[in-house]
Formats: structure tokens, C-alpha cells, sequence
């Protein structure tokens, strides 16, 4: 009796061990599996969720076939991203917009090579949404999973496949936007160093923030960009933010801008409204030349002088110009992508699935959602 029981146990335990072994194997098939590169036919989804847009996109062989955005219109009416709210429309899009992504690409999800997804930066209730829903799905399809690093997407944006000319290694980054102020020495696709870096502020806050400020609707990044092109950007001055090196401070900015628009209403009721303009052009111009000055700074440090923009801020027609301006006065190459590529978007997470997937580096089921990675 004792016996058998004992023999029974046993027998379990073999077969419990089994469906654990079986289910690593599953579990760790990502780091084994080897793409087929003569076949030269890779299919790319790529998955962005890190903040407030729900994203997917398709590369095929570094090319975009789709690249769709669900931006989500409910944190307007709070003047910035509540992040619970994120994650809630997060779920409700990325269905129907996986589903579009695929189906503007003229391919099924049997067609995919490799899921790539946003690991992080950015808000942990957003990431989850979209990194749950590509290890599913990888894991349904038996393909790889690639999980990115929604900054060095910024950058790697850059080499999608398009008619226009690549930044060639190494080349400095500008990635802007609102959650981030960097400049990265590139010097190849995964091998990419911080120079400096926001000690508060994004740029793109800093814009946010004095649109708020102004009275004007979140983002107001873009408003300000509009108003500020009919406006003088020498009528009032904004002191530059000071920080050592190449590092940011946007703080003191914005706190500048609360303290002069107050004293100027109490002293003359109405004054935004008949100097918008202005107000616009002069923090954009301290914005851009702070901007400026540190990438100049980059630049003798460095002896590098292609420079490559990137992030939503990067949108921004007073930065672009400057860019320009800085091709022919001081000689840099410049590079700015599409603005379609420039705010967030899964275009850049797929392209940068894409260059992984070339070199086989794949994440498996384990990988977790970071609000915080360094490169
Ligand atoms: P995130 O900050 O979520 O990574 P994006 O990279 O899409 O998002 O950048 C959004 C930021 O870019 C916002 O702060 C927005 O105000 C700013 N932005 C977008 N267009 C412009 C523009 N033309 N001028 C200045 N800022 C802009
Ligand atoms: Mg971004």
C-alpha cells in the first residue's frame, strides 16, 4: 500500500516535471529560434505604448508598409496625460489598430517575422498594455519577441528606408520631446552614449507648460510653434535656463514665464491676449537657442558634426530652421525625419525590432516593462 503510493507520488512528480520542463521550453523560445535570412522577406510589427499614443506599424525589410496612431483626445480636458486613464484607452485601441496596421500592410499576423514593443521608457500602466499584448501574441504565432527602447527608437528612427540620405556613424542625437531632453553620441545602432540630459523639464514640457500658462489647449506645443511664426522673437527677454555641461534645466523657464505674464496682466488686464504672438516667438527663440548652444557645445567637444533630431519637439519650425541655418553657417549635416516619424510612433519601435531581428536578439516571455532604462 505504502509502497504504491510512494510509486503513485513519484509518478507525479515526473509528470508535473515534465509539463514544467515543457512549459519553459515555451516559455524560453524566443532565444533560440533563428530567423531565416535567406528568404529576405521580414515582416516587422512593431507596438507603441509608452504614454499617450496607441501605435502599430508594419516594416517590411526596413521599408514602412503602415504606420498607424490612435492619439487619445480624453487628457485634453485635464491639461496633461493622466496615466490610469492611458492605460484604460490603451486596451481599447490596440486591438482595432494592430488590426488596421496589418491590414493597410496587405498582410496577415501569419506573414509576421518578429512582435517588437516598447519596454520603456515611459508610464508602467501604458507599457504593460502594449508589451501583455505583443509577448501573447508572439507567443500565439511562435515567432520572436523583441522588446525596444522607445529612446533609441527615437534615434534609430532614422533609418527607415526612404529616399532620403542616412546619418553615417558616429553622429550626435537631439531627441526632444515631452517626457525627454537628450543629446546621445551614436557611434552604431545599439551602441549609444547620454552626453547630457534634462535635470527636470523636457523641452517639450517647457513648451507645454507656457502653453498652459498662455491659457492655450494641451499639447500646446504645436499652438505655440503657430502662433510664434507672426511674432517678434527679440520683443521680450527670457534669461537661458542654466545647467553645467551639456545637461538642460526647463524648470526655472517656465517659472520665468508664470512670474512675467502675471505681473504683466495685473500691471495691463488683456496683455496675452495682444501680445501672443510675441510672447510665442520669444520663448521659442530661448527654447531653440538653448537648444542650439548646447549642440554647439557637442559639437567642439565631440569634433562630430552630423546632427540627428528626433522626438515631437523636433516638429517644432523655429528648431528646423536653425538646423539649417547651422548647415550652411557652421557646416553640419543635419538630419531631420518626417514629422510623422518625429512624434511618437511604432514605425521607429518596428524599424528598430528590424535591425534586432538582424542580429538575432530576441527577448523571451520573462522581459518587464521599465518606466525607467538607460540605453
Ligand atoms: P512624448 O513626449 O510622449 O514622448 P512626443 O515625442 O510625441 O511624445 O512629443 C510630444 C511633445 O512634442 C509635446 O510636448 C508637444 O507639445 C511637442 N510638440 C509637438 N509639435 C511641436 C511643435 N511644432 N513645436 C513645439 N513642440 C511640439
Ligand atoms: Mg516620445
Amino acid at each position: 500500500m505504502i509502497a504504491s503510493t510512494v510509486r503513485s507520488s513519484i509518478f507525479l512528480n515526473f509528470l508535473i516535471a515534465i509539463k514544467v520542463y515543457n512549459f519553459a521550453k515555451v516559455i524560453q523560445f524566443t532565444p533560440i529560434f533563428m530567423p531565416d535570412f535567406s528568404q529576405n522577406n521580414h515582416y516587422i510589427l512593431g507596438i507603441e505604448s509608452s504614454c499617450d499614443d496607441t501605435a502599430a506599424a508594419v516594416v517590411h525589410n526596413g521599408w514602412v508598409l503602415s504606420n498607424l496612431v490612435a492619439s487619445q483626445k480624453i487628457h485634453q480636458q485635464y491639461g496633461g496625460v493622466v496615466p490610469e486613464l492611458a492605460s484604460r484607452a490603451h486596451q481599447q485601441n490596440i486591438v482595432p489598430v494592430v488590426h488596421q496596421a496589418l491590414q493597410q500592410a496587405n498582410i496577415g499576423k501569419k506573414d509576421l517575422s518578429a512582435i517588437a514593443f516598447t519596454q520603456g521608457p515611459g508610464l508602467m500602466g501604458s507599457l504593460l498594455v502594449g508589451s501583455s499584448f505583443a509577448k501573447s501574441l508572439a507567443w500565439g504565432l511562435g515567432i520572436p519577441l523583441i522588446e525596444v527602447n522607445h529612446m533609441q527608437a527615437h534615434i534609430l528612427a532614422h533609418f527607415i528606408k526612404n529616399q532620403s540620405k542616412n546619418p553615417q556613424f558616429p553622429f550626435l542625437a537631439l531627441t526632444i520631446s515631452g517626457g525627454h531632453t537628450q543629446i546621445v553620441l551614436v557611434r552604431d545602432y545599439f551602441s549609444m552614449e547620454i552626453l547630457g540630459q534634462t535635470l527636470d523639464d523636457a523641452a517639450g514640457e517647457a513648451f507645454d507648460k507656457t502653453a498652459k500658462i498662455l491659457g492655450l489647449p494641451y499639447p500646446g506645443g504645436p499652438l505655440i510653434d503657430q502662433y510664434a511664426q507672426q511674432g517678434d522673437p527679440y520683443r521680450f527677454k527670457f534669461t537661458q535656463p542654466k545647467a553645467g555641461g551639456l545637461n538642460f534645466s526647463f524648470s526655472g523657464l517656465k517659472t520665468a514665464v508664470l512670474y512675467f505674464i502675471q505681473q504683466k496682466e495685473s500691471e495691463q488686464p488683456g496683455f496675452i491676449q495682444e501680445n501672443l504672438h510675441d510672447i510665442c516667438a520669444s520663448v521659442q527663440h530661448t527654447i531653440v537657442s538653448y537648444l542650439m548652444n548646447k549642440l554647439q557645445k557637442a559639437v567642439q567637444q565631440t569634433g562630430i558634426n552630423q546632427i540627428a533630431i528626433g522626438g515631437g519637439v523636433s516638429a517644432n519650425s523655429g528648431i528646423r530652421k536653425a538646423l539649417q541655418q547651422a548647415e550652411s553657417e557652421w557646416e553640419w549635416i543635419t538630419f531631420v525625419p518626417p514629422l510623422e516619424y518625429c512624434t511618437d510612433n511604432a514605425a521607429m519601435i518596428a524599424i528598430t525590432g528590424y535591425l534586432k531581428y538582424q542580429q538575432g536578439e530576441f527577448s523571451d516571455l520573462t522581459t518587464v516593462s521599465k518606466a525607467r532604462l538607460e540605453f
